[in-house]
């Protein structure tokens, strides 16, 4: 399978999420990040949304809270092509209600190879890259010879 570019712009599409045990650290990582988030394009499930327009006092484009579909709203638009970026600081010490949803949203991720980063290390990481302000191929397999597969025949 060759790989397929898909141009990033400079500014980036960013999802956030965060469950509630984690919804702190995601607040002041955006705070202490606010300048150069202010140059993005954000997006973020219902709450963990609420809560960053609150403290960061710029737009971020709501979905439905994780658990009620936010968590999958953000897959699709991954899938679409409307997502560049994703920071999404899930609990790893508490079962969510939304478990196959996290599980769903951090595969279609890896499918279009979109940067994640699960914790407040690597956000910093991926915030300070100089490839955040400039046009970035992401590579992505084609999946053509995946859509073409033969399926087996219907018994007769
Ligand atoms: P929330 O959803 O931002 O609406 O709390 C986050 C999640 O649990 O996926």
């Amino acid at each position: 399978m060759s790989d397929q570019a898909i141009p990033m712009a400079p500014r980036k599409r960013i999802a956030l999420v965060a469950h509630d045990n984690r919804k702190q650290t995601l607040l002041e990582w955006a705070k202490f990040n606010r300048v150069l988030l202010a140059g993005h394009e954000l997006f973020a499930t219902g709450t963990t949304g609420a809560l960053l327009e609150r403290e960061l006092e710029m737009p971020v484009a709501r979905l439905q809270s994780g658990p009620l579909g936010g968590d999958l709203q953000i897959g699709a638009k991954i899938a679409e092509g409307a997502v560049d970026f994703m920071i999404f600081f899930w609990d790893p010490l508490e079962p969510q209600p939304h478990d196959p949803d996290v599980k769903a949203l951090l595969r279609i991720a890896v499918v279009w190879n979109i940067p994640v980063a699960c914790n407040r290390a690597s956000a910093d990481f991926m915030i300070s890259s100089p490839l955040m302000d400039e046009e970035y191929d992401r590579l992505v397999p084609d999946y053509a010879p995946y859509r073409r597969r033969t399926l087996p025949s219907p018994e007769a």
